[in-house]
């Protein structure tokens, strides 16, 4: 008992020297990093079975080959990397789900005391898949829903059904709350025009026990590239930009990888328009490979016209780093 305080404190402690390495690695504009990302994002496919609205691969204008990351190329990069980084999520474009080894890649990750995290649209999560999810212990699981109606949801979630949807949803919280414990379960609601109205009767409905959160959505104009998307935004939802862009800090971070293993600056480049290597000889390697150090380099000196991610993109606003946080998943962090 003693011991397992004293390995808590010092992992306590060792996190928030890290932090501190990492945000001093930014402040003082260091493009060849000593410090690991704090998050991994990988993709383990970019094949999706819905068309939905907001999303550039339900829009169909995702471009770039579509896959399944390799399980080998997946153990490896866990291995390198799961001493170091606080959590991973197993999915970037695509729905995790339809991975064959998805339950074994989350328990991949917590064999090796691994944090994952999975969203999913929820469509395939039958009894046998949640029941296989529970037990591959992940750490949370983000249950996407996206509308308190049928009207509304299935406007969104192009090709799912709103009754079998939601019934897969409250048969995985009864089956985590039969077993006493299991996954931070979040229950999400995009806000965006066609939901906007439906997100206060949306709280009412999913404020049970079981769900840890119900998560409102910020809307994320990927990178403004794709204008169907950018006329999504609800109209009280304004873009606050600080009086001058600072460098992404994505960058110094989070590390995104697809499944093909090529490094990407993070999701919103989806079609990886400007590849910044590939993690197959090595996440760390990638990380500091040349591609990018340079595009550390542009946002350090504003140069990002031939970024087509970054140029137009609002959401690195998001991002308010701080000497031991570095939240910059949506704007309330
Ligand atoms: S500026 Fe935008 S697109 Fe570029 S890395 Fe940051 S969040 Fe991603």
């Amino acid at each position: 008992m003693v011991m397992t305080k004293a390995r808590h404190v010092a992992q306590h402690y060792a996190r928030r020297l890290s932090h501190l390495a990492k945000w001093v690695s930014y402040r003082t504009g260091m493009t060849n990093l000593h410090t690991y990302p704090d998050r991994m994002y990988i993709e383990s496919t970019n094949v999706c079975n819905l068309q939905c609205v907001m999303c550039p691969n339900g829009l169909g204008q995702l471009n770039r080959r579509k896959g399944f990351m390799d399980y080998g190329l997946f153990t490896e990069i866990v291995d390198e990397m799961a001493p170091h980084v606080q959590m991973t999520t197993l999915h970037i474009w695509g729905e995790p789900l339809l991975h064959p080894r998805i339950f074994d890649m989350i328990s991949y990750c917590s064999s090796h005391k691994l944090h994952s995290e999975i969203s999913t649209n929820a469509t395939l999560l039958t009894e046998e898949a949640s029941r296989q999810i529970l037990d591959a212990r992940i750490g949370a699981i983000y249950l996407c829903l996206d509308g308190a109606t049928r009207e509304t949801y299935e406007q969104v979630r192009r090709r799912a059904d709103f009754d079998q949807v939601s019934a897969n949803i409250r048969r995985f919280i009864e089956m985590k709350n039969m077993r006493g414990s299991g996954p931070r379960v979040s229950v999400q609601i995009i806000n965006i025009r066609p939901t906007a109205a439906e997100v206060d009767q949306f709280k009412a409905q999913w404020t049970v026990p079981g769900v840890d959160r119900v998560n409102i959505k910020a809307f994320d104009s990927w990178g403004g590239q794709l204008q169907e998307i950018s006329a999504l935004r609800s109209v009280d939802d304004r873009v606050q930009l600080p009086a001058k862009r600072y460098p992404c800090p994505n960058l110094w971070y989070h590390v995104h990888i697809y499944w093909d293993g090529s490094l990407v600056c993070c999701d919103r480049d989806f079609d990886a328009l400007n590849p910044l290597g590939n993690v197959r000889g090595g996440v760390m390697k990638a990380w500091n490979g040349p591609l990018m150090i340079e595009l550390r380099r542009k946002h350090l000196s504003g140069r990002l016209d031939d970024v087509p991610s970054c140029s137009k993109c609002v959401e690195w606003s998001w991002w308010k780093p701080t000497p031991f946080a570095s939240h910059g998943n949506s704007p309330q962090h």
